[in-house]
């Protein structure tokens, strides 16, 4: 049984990205997988779950995140070795610490060393990610630059957009998946849903000719393709 537990969504939740955990649920289902989510609420026990799926938020409900998951039993888990997937204010949370409202720096939950400042712009738009062979799109939207230790993994290279600094997006552990985009970034990129799924079950899928399979594969396309093109002379 494959449990997924979508935190706070109604702080963490403000860009859609609950719609990842029924992306998630969704896909394993139609493979016969058996799989449910759990909404974990303010004031709610963590339970114990597969995956935690941490979403964006505003600055002072993502300061509130922090703290509620600080006082849980979220950390221990995490380093228990449960999976997590964290967008935007759900990745800065996760770091050392980040800056929020006016500069103030706060404390993170400190489960990779990653440090999340103030930039001098907000970054909205689309942000388009390379990551070996796959293309992951969706919109950013926050305030944060954020500068990884050198130990830590960057989730992919940026295209088209801030990500973490312009240069990199995100973040990538044995058992965390953390990127800025939201969408929600599992439903317009299905490839990284599977990537989740199969890590989490520890097998490989058969793959899924969704519309979202379908649509994925023209725009990975069409970005290969431009790319291609603006390389020759
Ligand atoms: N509050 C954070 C920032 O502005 C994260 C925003 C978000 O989750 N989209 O940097």
């Amino acid at each position: 049984m494959l449990t997924i537990a979508l935190i706070y969504p109604e702080i963490l939740g403000t860009y859609g990205d609950g719609g990842n955990a029924l992306v998630l649920v969704e896909r394993a289902r139609r493979r016969g997988i058996d799989a449910d989510v759990m909404s974990v609420g303010i004031g709610d026990e963590m339970p114990d779950a597969s995956i935690y799926l941490l979403g964006g938020g505003e600055d002072g409900p993502q300061r509130l995140g922090a703290d509620l998951l600080r006082e849980s039993t979220f950390v221990s888990r995490v380093r228990d070795g449960k999976y997590v997937l964290a967008v935007c204010a759900g990745l800065q949370l996760l770091g050392t610490s980040f800056a929020v409202e006016g500069d103030d720096e706060y404390e993170g939950l400190g489960l990779v060393r990653a440090v999340t400042r103030r930039g001098l712009t907000r970054a909205v738009g689309e942000l388009l990610v390379r990551r070996d062979h796959d293309v992951l799109v969706g919109f950013e939207n926050h305030g944060g630059r954020t500068e990884l230790s050198a130990e830590l993994e960057p989730f992919g290279v940026v295209e088209r957009g801030r990500g973490n600094d312009g240069v990199v997006d995100g973040f990538r552990t044995s058992k965390i998946w953390a990127t800025y985009a939201h969408g929600p970034v599992l439903a317009m990129n299905p490839w990284f849903a599977d990537e989740i799924l199969s890590t989490v079950l520890g097998r490989e899928l058969e793959a899924l000719g969704t519309v979202a399979d379908d649509l994925y594969a023209e725009r990975r396309a069409a970005v290969l393709h431009s790319a291609a093109s603006s390389r020759r002379p």
